[in-house]
């Protein structure tokens, strides 16, 4: 779809203006605030069996109010510098909503991965890698990349490699860059981290009825109906979470090559499956397929995830889209004029620098790991098992019972890293959506959940320049 009406980055700088115009700030404040601090732009070629070939790639620093800044590098062929400027700005916001000490950053490539080979993106990252490292735009103290579209684990793993190589005397090498493999020091649960990130995001909103009576709504996410465009990392993982644990039914499902539907609830692990071996969702058995998979964002549905890229919903669409809730699971799926004109309408909007935080909050337990050099839970998952035995039989002789085995061994379980994962997750998800509701709730001027977000991510950045007397 091309019909957004200002460009991304102007998108997201017309929401911050939007909310730091309902602060009062010193001068200056809130346009340093704003601008990217940093981008820098590489040209590379990489020399194939058939000739040389010339990438042009960017990394921007948004904030670096904290140290280090954080953000996933994209392989798109589409993503320009704009795109990663605005994508930086998203990071530094993000990690301010959720509380996670790191500045906003951004990479981006301009390449179509399926166009290569495995070995030849190997070569390829690996030289845009040893760029960024060299201009310190890659360093476990200063910028600490992780996947965004296109990318993944596999990606992840051939930079720390890279910086690895290049910094054999740095112990702390592989925090470089975060989402890798577990077994090149990643972490478990961060694969799945920004969709089980929606899915507690959702959660904690339907814990609020007040909230769910504003999008039309009532009752929890049990059989509420779900359109997902993109099933890849981040869409794949909502809607399986929201499907299997939730009792949602995924209805829609749109990918780039059309959508498909069906009323009862979609096989999501086999839609995934389907695009994984055919590069679509075309041909698929049991399900309706329509071809103009951009006019199933109007479907009749009611909640709606964007969770492929940007700009899908614009003034052109805007004025037919059904679904009340509106869950940006990808980042600036709504450009500014269509986010007023929702608004308008009544529409509840889950913003993007809210929802999709999860997998920079792993990517933050991540780090942390790589700093410790040890697995969390590993020191005391035995001690909180014999803990929970000790109370089991002092209760048994106290109340001369034996506790139920379900019970029991509920009781006697000691977290591992998934848990400790998912806790700590689950715990920042809820925070930050109630810190956000907060705002939203107390000031007049603020008329909704992603202006309340911006609020929550200015003062907070604002806090830190004046706190570190820059201003
Ligand atoms: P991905 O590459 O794994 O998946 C994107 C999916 O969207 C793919 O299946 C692709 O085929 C599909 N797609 C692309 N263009 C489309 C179109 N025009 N219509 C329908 N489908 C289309 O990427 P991802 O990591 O899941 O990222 C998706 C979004 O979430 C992006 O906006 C990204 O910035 C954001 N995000 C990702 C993460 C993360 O941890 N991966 C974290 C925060 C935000």
């Amino acid at each position: 779809m091309e019909t957004q009406e200002i460009s991304f980055k102007e998108s997201i700088d017309r929401m911050f203006d939007r909310a730091a115009a309902t602060l009062d700030l010193p001068p200056g404040l809130a346009e340093h605030i704003k601008i990217c601090n940093s981008v820098y732009q590489i040209r590379f070629f990489v020399k194939f069996r058939d000739g040389y070939k010339t990438f042009v790639g960017w990394r921007a620093v948004h904030s670096d109010h904290r140290l280090p800044v954080k953000g996933g590098i994209r392989y798109a062929l589409s993503v320009t510098q704009d795109d990663v400027e605005a994508l930086a700005a998203l990071m530094s916001y993000k990690c301010a909503i959720v509380d996670v000490p790191f500045g906003g950053s951004k990479g981006g490539l301009s390449i179509y991965p399926r166009d290569y080979t495995e070995a030849e993106l190997e070569r390829i990252t690996r030289r845009f890698a040893q760029e960024l490292i060299e201009k310190g735009y890659i360093s476990p103290s200063l910028n600490v990349p992780a996947p965004d579209m296109g990318t993944g684990p596999r990606e992840m793993a051939w930079i720390a490699d890279t910086y690895r190589m290049l910094y054999p005397n740095d112990i702390n090498a592989v925090a470089c860059v975060t989402g890798k493999p577990v077994t090149q020091g990643g972490i478990r649960g961060r694969v799945e981290a920004t969709g089980r990130g929606v899915q507690y995001a959702l959660r904690e909103f339907f814990r609020h009825p007040e909230d769910v009576a504003r999008a039309g709504l009532q009752g929890s996410l049990e059989g509420k109906r779900v359109v997902v465009q993109g099933i890849g990392n981040v869409g794949y993982h909502t809607a399986k979470f929201l499907a299997e644990e939730d009792g949602a039914r995924i209805v829609g499902i749109i990918e780039r090559d059309g959508a498909v539907l069906s009323e009862k609830g979609l096989p999501v692990d086999r839609v995934s499956d389907h695009k994984w071996e055919h590069g679509g969702i075309k041909g698929m058995s049991g399900v309706t397929f329509v071809e103009d998979g951009c006019s199933v964002l109007e479907a009749d549905c009611d909640i709606l995830i964007p969770a492929a890229l940007e700009g899908q919903i614009t003034m052109e669409n805007a004025p037919r889209i059904r679904a009340s809730l509106i869950a940006e699971a990808a980042n600036g799926p709504i450009t500014f004029e269509a986010d007023n004109y929702l608004r308008e309408r009544g529409k509840v909007i889950l913003p993007d620098i809210y929802l999709n935080a999860g997998g920079v909050t792993v990517s933050y337990f991540e780090w942390i790991k790589n700093l410790s050099h040890i697995r969390f839970g590993r020191l005391d998952r035995r001690h909180e098992e014999m803990r929970g035995r000790q109370i089991i039989e002092t209760i048994e002789t106290m109340v001369g019972r034996k506790v139920p085995d379900h019970l029991r061994s509920q009781l006697t379980q000691g977290a591992d890293e998934f848990d400790l994962v998912r806790s700590g997750l689950d715990d920042t998800m809820r925070q930050a959506y109630n810190e956000i509701r907060d705002i939203f709730l107390s000031r007049d001027n603020v008329p909704d959940l992603r202006t309340a977000a911006y609020v929550v991510a200015i003062e907070k950045i604002a806090r830190a320049y004046q706190e570190l007397g820059l201003y």
